[in-house]
């Protein structure tokens, strides 16, 4: 636009003298924090229980934050923990709830940063930044609520929906006649892949199980195993070798989940691909992960790894390395961010969380369905409330 006139001027003055974006910018005003214990109805056992390093699971720890802002927005996010740590995300998070208070909810990155550097005297990987994660992943919802789409829309989708395997069904403490009913109920159901659990100290009896289990889903069906890092290097490659003929989409932590040169080595070595990365606690292990080019498939963690921010850094950071992705647990969240990644991924379905949430996830054709629900598309169920110990408040609720 060019100026001919002092009157012009003063107009063309008046235009850039509209509102700034800091003027208009929404604000956090009251953050809840809660710790809910959610009762599984089994106790659960896979290789790492029956080489006696862990205790059965009976509970999953569940952190949940609750934000609202200003003009009325909303936003829903969940951490979690299975076996210890539950209680100490939940006691960082409650310290760094009140640095949200009066920031724009839509500057997440720079939200993140604040609580990362609020925290960073114990270190910024692990219990740090997962008591990050249910405040990042708040935000995310409460930024797609804002733009009325479901999430992933909001980032941008690739597909509506993402090819889905069960784990549940197929751990070690379920008999092989039962594991095989559970496979049975899961095809049933729409389920499009199945995953069995091996690396039992007996390597004769995970064989045995595995062939149970394709002889009944037949020779074609999306098949995986997952170890549970219980295998050294040489069980590793001998079990691999013999499970070459089973046609599986993957062999899941096969090594100690930091083992990168040894994962590296297996990948090199099998025509089944590897999977691995559910462990890991950050970003910058998971970078150590693919530039060590230790997996075919990233298995990633959103709230283990810190949130949905981390985690778009982690998928463009595999893309770019020509990985696949196959997110570990809480489909709720995953189902979004798999959506958006290029290359066609894998959903990991487990029902355990269901009862938190009044609405759930759709499957069918072996695929998870996003819904038309805004954000995550969940809201927290009586059932999440009458397992909550213990809550702490922020700010004033608008
Ligand atoms: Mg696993």
């Amino acid at each position: 636009m060019s100026i001919k006139s002092n009157s012009d001027a003063v107009s063309y003055a008046k235009v850039i003298n509209s509102k700034t974006a800091a003027d208009t910018a929404d604000r956090i005003e009251w953050v809840k924090v809660s710790l809910a214990f959610l009762p599984l109805a089994t106790p659960v056992s896979d290789a790492k229980v029956l080489t006696g390093r862990q205790k059965p699971l009976t509970e999953v720890a569940i952190i949940f934050a609750e934000i609202r802002s200003r003009d009325g927005y909303e936003g829903i996010g969940f951490s979690y923990s299975k076996r210890a740590g539950g209680p100490g995300i939940y006691a960082h998070a409650k310290e760094l709830a009140d640095n949200l208070l009066g920031e724009d909810p839509n500057d997440i990155d720079k939200i993140y940063t604040k609580l990362l550097w609020a925290g960073a005297s114990v270190g910024r990987s692990g219990m740090t930044v997962q008591a990050i994660s249910p405040f990042d992943v708040a935000l995310w919802d409460m930024k797609a609520k804002r733009a009325k789409l479901p999430l992933a829309k909001l980032l941008g989708a690739h597909r509506d929906s993402v090819q889905c395997y069960n784990t549940s069904g197929g751990f070690l403490h379920t008999p092989l006649d039962q594991v095989i009913k559970n496979v049975a109920i899961s095809r049933e159901s729409g389920i499009g892949g199945i995953k069995i659990k091996v690396g039992q100290p007996n390597t004769a009896e995970d064989i045995r199980r595995l062939t149970a289990v394709r002889k009944e889903l037949g020779d074609d069906f999306p098949l995986m195993v997952d170890a549970n890092q219980q295998w050294d290097r040489e069980t590793a490659i001998r079990m691999g070798r013999k499970m070459e003929e089973f046609n599986l989409v993957w062999i899941e932590e096969p090594l100690d989940a930091y083992d990168i040169e040894g994962h590296a080595a297996l990948t090199a070595s099998l025509d089944t691909p590897i999977a691995t990365g559910e462990m890991l606690t950050s970003y910058r292990e998971h970078e150590q992960l693919i530039l060590g080019n230790a997996s075919d498939f990233v298995q990633p963690d959103a709230p283990r790894v810190g949130g949905i921010t981390p985690f778009l850094q982690i998928m463009a950071l595999a893309h770019k390395h020509g990985r696949k992705l196959a997110p570990h647990f809480a489909m709720e969240i995953h189902l979004h961010l798999a959506a958006t990644y290029p290359q066609e991924p894998w959903l990991e379905h487990f029902e355990w969380l269901n009862p938190l949430f009044n609405e759930q996830l759709e499957l069918k054709d072996g695929r998870m369905w996003v819904s038309d629900r805004l954000g995550l598309g969940f809201t927290l169920s009586e059932q999440a409330l009458a397992w909550t110990v213990d809550k702490c408040e922020f700010g004033k609720k608008p």
